[in-house]
């Protein structure tokens, strides 16, 4: 499997440097010559030198219409440009490229002979940017049979197009050297783990110019996936969520899964539907996955059986495969807990007020509740508020309720709105609230790191805690699951 990196800085000599700088990171470079000031041989010639140098056995060349870019359209693109553009494309082609991209609605016997006398594979590509092409087997088939290579480059837009994508891609898994990969959110699992589709490629970009939507750079193709150490016998993790691609999770579960030498690599799956999702895991043999908002309570409907706290809070963010289905845990209770530990084996904390009556605070009230801990909640929808505390055997006040010039009398205040989240870091979900300087204030926010919140408590005097211990300690608990879950299975 090759990590193609598309040549996308904005000068030549910037594209010539990038090959060198990242050259541990990369097995193949591709020259755009729509994106090059020189489309000559000589700035061909240049690459396939810095290629060579920097240990990069293949180099492709492609000359993009603008109809086959992300944000071109056909335009003015005529007759006039077309033949310039081939000409171009002919005259380029040296000894030292190894491939050259043509697209599959146009012919060029001139090309294809020029390429086949200096050895040189055409590869004839389809991009579609609206959709995936319901034609895609008998394609990739047909160019196959050529003696060409396939490339479809396509954008499903649903997680139901990406089954389908998925599926063709398995129809047509006796074609060894193809590249199908997905472009966007949704496609973007094809990108850091191009095996799942079969592709003998994936293409990365360096610097802000990406060449197409998902392109990440090499470093971090590398750094957070590991993909060329993985492939088809590399067991399947992940999150899903939408949005889900501003996740961090990724970094961790595939560091620890590295530092652990297991073969494993944590991917993110952008989520529209979780039915069509379920199928994708079990067509690809996903064994785990987290889960983030919004699908926190559709994934019970496609458990087996769940923890109690998933059953009472309802809501799973873990599910493993067992031999017998799904399995749910919800590792954002223990998290939350984490680092309240201490605290709470010194009996320090007996009531706790908590903002908010969303999904993350049924787990907390959940939580403390389960510690013997009288809560109160407050929520701006008071309703909501009073639902929760019926359900959990909590108390709730009105937001006006919480002014109190004297300070509160809560051992434990804990945030759990998204008021103050990035990138409105500037919100406070409770301004009225007035600390005394003896609560422990818990944000469980985690970006930013410090709320506007928790830097109000802490000027108060009031020991603060942030939401990133929760957040790491509930993913190294999903860790725990996942790589017991390889053992499981081995
Ligand atoms: P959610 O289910 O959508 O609930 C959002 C809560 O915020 C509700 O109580 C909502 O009140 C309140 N809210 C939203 N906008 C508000 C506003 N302008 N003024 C006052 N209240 C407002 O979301 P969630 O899943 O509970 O997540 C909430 C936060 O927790 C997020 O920032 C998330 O990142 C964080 N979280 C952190 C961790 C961690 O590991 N550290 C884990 C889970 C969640 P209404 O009911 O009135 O709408």
């Amino acid at each position: 499997m090759l990590r193609c990196l598309s040549l996308t800085a904005e000068k030549d000599t910037e594209k010539i440097a990038d090959i060198q700088r990242y050259a541990e990171y990369i097995d193949a470079v591709e020259v755009r010559l729509d994106l090059c000031e020189a489309k000559t041989p000589e700035m061909v010639g240049s690459v396939v030198a810095a290629s060579r140098h920097a240990g990069c056995g293949t180099v492709v060349v492609s000359y993009r219409r603008p109809q086959d870019t992300a944000d071109g359209s056909p335009g003015d693109w005529d007759r006039r440009r077309e033949d310039l553009r081939r000409g171009v494309l002919r005259r380029v082609l040296q000894p030292g490229v190894t491939c050259v991209d043509l697209e599959y609605d146009v012919t060029d016997d001139e090309l294809r002979e020029k390429a086949e006398s200096l050895g040189i594979r055409m590869i004839r590509s389809v991009h579609d940017f609206t959709g995936i092409p319901g034609r895609l087997p008998e394609i990739v088939r047909s160019i196959a049979a050529a003696g060409d290579i396939p490339k479809v480059a396509c954008s499903p837009q649903s997680s139901r197009q990406v089954l389908d994508l998925v599926r063709m891609c398995v129809e047509v898994r006796d074609v060894e050297e193809k590249i199908i990969l997905g472009m966007g959110a949704f496609g973007f699992f094809t990108r850091t783990a191009p095996w799942i589709c079969g592709s003998m490629l994936t293409f990365v970009s360096a610097g802000e110019k990406k060449a197409a939507p998902g392109h990440i750079g090499p470093r971090e193709l590398e750094e957070v996936y590991g993909t060329s150490r993985h492939g088809k016998d590399t067991v399947l993790f992940g999150i899903i969520g939408n949005p889900v691609m501003h996740t961090r999770s990724p970094h961790l579960h595939n560091r620890w899964f590295a530092d652990d030498g297991i073969d494993a690599v944590y991917l993110p799956f952008h989520v529209d539907e979780v039915g069509s999702f379920m199928e994708l895991a079990e067509t690809i043999g996903v064994r785990g996955f987290s889960v983030t908002v919004p699908h926190k309570q559709r994934i019970m409907d496609y458990l087996t059986s769940a923890d109690e706290g998933v059953r009472r809070i309802g809501a799973c963010n873990t599910a493993v495969r067992r031999r017998d289905g799904w399995h749910g845990t919800n590792t954002d209770l223990e998290g939350f807990l984490e680092p309240l530990r201490d605290l709470l084996a010194e009996g320090r904390i007996r009531r706790a007020l908590v903002i908010g009556a969303g999904g993350a605070a049924r787990t907390v009230v959940y939580a403390l509740r389960q510690q013997g801990i009288g809560v109160t909640i407050v929520n701006r929808t008071v309703e909501k508020a009073r639902e929760l505390a019926d359900e959990m055997g909590a108390g709730w006040a009105r937001p006006e309720a919480a002014g109190n010039a004297v300070g509160t009398p809560f051992d434990l205040v804990v945030q759990t709105t998204s008021v103050g989240m990035e990138p409105d870091i500037e919100g406070d979900p409770l301004p009225l609230l007035k600390f005394s300087g003896s609560e422990i204030v818990y944000d469980i926010i985690y970006a930013p790191e410090k709320t506007r919140f928790l830097t109000r408590a802490e000027e108060s005097g009031c020991r603060v805690i942030g939401g990133r211990r929760m957040l790491h300690a509930q993913a190294e608990l999903q860790y725990t699951m996942f790589r017991d879950s390889c053992n499981l299975w081995a």
